[in-house]
């Protein structure tokens, strides 16, 4: 791809533009921008408009249903081999064994049945076929009764649950405020959460906030809209 190529393409030029705000909030927070990645949401775009950021380096995808990312991003996946592919939207049980063997993260682990079918899904293998290595735990911040994630009071128990007895590899926390809230409130509850658990990352942040998430300690920031464009 040439630059005037780059620059014809909306999406490589709202991808550039994410990258440099993001830098921007990371200096403003006095952190190293390569402490916070980007997960690109690519839910609803098909295939073929995702290989020219792929062509340009984006490697970290995300994507919110098990039936959509299995029929995308296994033909992508042979021609780039490096891509880490986040599941950012609910599991049902019935689909974990198949989430374990197409997503490289696993964000949405958020109730012990769920936990329960992962672990047995791993222990059935085989190891070859699990593909998952890393996994966080969703809080329902905001206790919105339609959203996915465990209630924040009972966080730090199923946390415990999740690694100790069941041996999941988690490393962090993911939440998705409330749509009609500020925020920041948010991001700093779950912020706090994963220091006090002693968890590493911190997948918080979308198209509207990302920049105030990473002020806020966000490792790993979700944004579809800002790169493609409202989704239909
Ligand atoms: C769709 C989605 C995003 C991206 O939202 P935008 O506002 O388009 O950036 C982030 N996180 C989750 C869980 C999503 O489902």
């Amino acid at each position: 791809m040439t630059e005037t190529d780059a620059q014809a393409n909306p999406d490589l030029r709202n991808l550039a533009t994410v990258n440099a705000a993001m830098a921007d909030a990371a200096r403003l927070a006095m952190r190293a921008a390569a402490e916070v990645s980007l997960t690109i949401v690519s839910k609803t775009i098909d295939a073929g408009r995702l290989r020219p950021l792929l062509d340009a380096g984006a490697r970290t995808f995300g994507e919110n249903k098990v039936q959509e990312a299995a029929g995308k991003w296994p033909a992508l996946r042979a021609d780039y081999p490096d891509i880490c592919l986040h599941l950012i939207g609910g599991l049902q049980t019935n689909k974990a064994a198949d989430a374990l063997r197409l997503f490289d993260v696993i964000e949405v682990v958020d109730r012990p049945r769920l936990a329960e079918a992962l672990a047995r899904a791993i222990a059935a293998g085989p190891p070859e076929a699990i593909r998952t290595r890393a996994m966080m735990v969703q809080v329902n911040t905001g206790r919105e009764p339609q959203k996915g994630g465990i209630d924040a009071p009972d966080a730090a128990a199923f946390v415990r649950t999740c690694r100790e007895t069941l041996g999941l590899p988690i490393i962090g926390l993911m939440a998705i405020p409330p749509v009609d809230e500020p925020p920041a409130p948010h991001f700093a509850l779950l912020h706090q959460m994963a220091q006090e658990m002693g968890l590493p990352r911190l997948s918080m942040g979308m198209s509207g906030d990302y920049a105030a998430a990473i002020c806020v300690g966000a490792t790993d920031v979700r944004v579809g809209s800002a790169i493609f464009g409202p989704r239909g």
